[in-house]
């Protein structure tokens, strides 16, 4: 079968010297949920960005067997590659309804509004702010909105850079649980970057291990379960250089 996404040969270079990420492989199967592990500065987002076409890299990207790597950003959204930044970067003075809409500029009518009533169905703490400005929701519900603004794309392939940054651990937790119904119901795929091992290994397939801009590590998240080949896998891959 085909993978839904299949990277290789990654580079991000900023300027001529700062080199982010260094030829990083990696695919994603249809439906699969694909994890990229690393601390801060691993490199983590400009792999993300670089699959959505946000900023230039070195590679391939192939997105269901077609070369898109020199596609501009909106050609691969309306392919199905929508990238839900860190840090939510919802439009506080708009509604929360406005911002689904946002995310889904593409669609009109029914088709709009059958995919706004799945995404508030799967949020309901977002579906009853609807109609309120996006600042005044909390943290988390901040996060259920980008995420939602994401799924009104009409993703196949879903970037979801730290869902769980800046969030309680109880809401995290909430987050994740939507994250694995959307997965149940619907046959996305989905490439998942975190910080954090034990929540993500609950809704991930697959880990690649990031460490200065390189892949250092790849594991079947099955094999993680056990909170000893956890700290394993941290200590080898995550540990201080
Ligand atoms: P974080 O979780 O902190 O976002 P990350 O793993 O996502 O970390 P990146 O944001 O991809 O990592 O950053 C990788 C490296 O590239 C870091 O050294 C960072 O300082 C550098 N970098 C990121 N964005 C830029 C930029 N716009 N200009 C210059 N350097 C950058």
């Amino acid at each position: 079968m085909t993978d839904v996404l299949t990277v290789n040969g990654l580079s991000v270079f900023y300027g001529a010297r700062a080199q982010a990420v260094e030829d990083v492989s990696f695919s994603v199967g249809q439906g699969r949920v694909v994890a990229l592990l690393g601390a801060n500065g691993a490199g983590k987002s400009s792999i993300m960005k670089a699959v959505a076409g946000l900023i230039p890299a070195v590679g391939t990207v192939t997105l269901r067997g077609a070369d898109i790597s020199g596609m501009p950003a909106r050609k691969r959204v309306a392919r199905g590659v929508v990238y839900v930044p860190e840090g939510r970067q919802i439009v506080g003075h708009m509604t929360v309804r406005e911002n689904l809409v946002l995310g889904g500029y593409q669609l009109t009518g029914p088709r709009r509004k059958s995919r706004m009533e799945m995404v508030l169905d799967l949020f309901p703490e977002i579906a009853e702010k609807a109609d309120r400005s996006a600042w005044r929701l909390s943290g988390g519900e901040q996060q259920m909105l980008a995420i939602g603004r994401g799924l009104m794309a009409e993703p196949r392939l879903l970037l979801l850079d730290e869902p769980s940054l800046g969030l309680a651990p109880l809401l995290v937790r909430r987050v994740f649980d939507r994250l694995g119904a959307i997965r149940q119901e619907s046959d996305l795929s989905i490439v998942l970057v975190e910080q954090n091992l034990a929540m993500t290994i609950r809704l991930c397939d697959e880990v690649h291990f990031l460490r200065s801009g390189r892949i250092v590590g790849h594991q079947d998240a099955e094999s993680l379960r056990d909170p000893a080949a956890r700290q394993a896998a941290i200590d080898a891959y995550l540990g201080a250089s």
